[in-house]
């Protein structure tokens, strides 16, 4: 198949389909400006996540965990979302797409407009105590690094502040098990800019009836996808858009 041959069949696919839903990854942020771990010139090629963005890195030594990670993570939230964010914004408002589950922090999805939306990595929104649980908007914590408290403290207890973004080594918290929920209706799931090779996430696609891959570079799943667009998220979605007349 022909880019377009593709197109025309991922559009086919989303207008037969009765419930779709996506699954993002950090590959639809690059084109917004945020790097993502693993394409060449990615996060991973400088840094080790799996070591500096660790539970127990931020156990081990907060202070430096938030040296290394607090300003490049907040200022995720400072960029704007691009025609692929707005793409899948646009389907679920034109009844097309059910919802979206993403692996990001950066809450650009939210920031385009999707509203049913499951961010099973967390957000950079809030934070909180991880001694008496107490949550706090993110800017509580941000505030005090600025002033040159590190690691940022609870005002209750004085406990350490952690972001309420999932690390490596922490479980999953509620908007997995809502993910998870929402698969059991899904008869197309729509993956764009994964990896898909972070767990748990990374076994959603079998839960799909039918499933459709857009990632510059090939996955572990591209073989039971009925259709693979190895192209740019912005290009291959607002591509779609238009095949749907939309
Ligand atoms: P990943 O880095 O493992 O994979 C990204 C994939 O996107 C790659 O296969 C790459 O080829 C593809 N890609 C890059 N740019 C693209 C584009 N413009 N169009 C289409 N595809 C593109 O990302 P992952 O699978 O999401 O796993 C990384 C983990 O890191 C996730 O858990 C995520 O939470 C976290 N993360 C988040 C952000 C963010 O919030 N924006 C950024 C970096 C990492
Ligand atoms: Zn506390």
């Amino acid at each position: 198949m022909d880019y377009t041959e593709k197109i025309n069949r991922l559009a086919n696919l989303i207008k037969d389909s009765s419930c779709t839903l996506a699954l993002t990854g950090a590959g639809i942020s690059t084109e917004s400006g945020i790097p993502d771990f693993r394409s060449p010139g990615g996060l991973w090629t400088k840094t080790n996540p799996m070591e500096t963005a660790s539970v127990f890195a931020l156990k081990q030594d907060p202070a430096a965990f938030y040296k290394t990670n607090l300003m490049s993570w907040t200022g995720f939230t400072e960029k704007e979302p691009n025609p692929a964010h707005y793409a899948l914004a646009k389907l679920e408002e034109k009844g097309l797409l059910t919802g979206v589950i993403t692996q990001n922090i950066d809450g650009l999805h939210r920031k385009a407009g999707s509203k049913q939306l499951w961010e099973v990595h967390g957000h950079l929104r809030t934070c909180s105590c991880m001694y008496c649980k107490k949550r706090y908007p993110i800017d509580f914590l941000v505030n005090q690094f600025n002033e040159g408290i590190n690691p940022p403290l609870c005002e209750a207890c004085s406990g350490v502040l952690r972001l309420d973004v999932v690390l490596f080594g922490d479980d999953l918290g509620g908007d997995f098990g809502g993910a998870v929920l929402a698969m059991h209706r899904c008869s197309l799931l729509l993956v764009v800019g994964s990896s898909l090779t972070v767990y748990p996430v990374a076994e959603l696609p079998d839960m799909a009836p039918q499933l459709a891959i857009v990632n510059k570079e090939s996955t572990a799943w591209d073989n039971k996808a009925e259709v693979v667009v190895n192209d740019t998220a912005g290009r291959v979605l607002t591509d779609v858009l238009t095949a749907l007349g939309k």
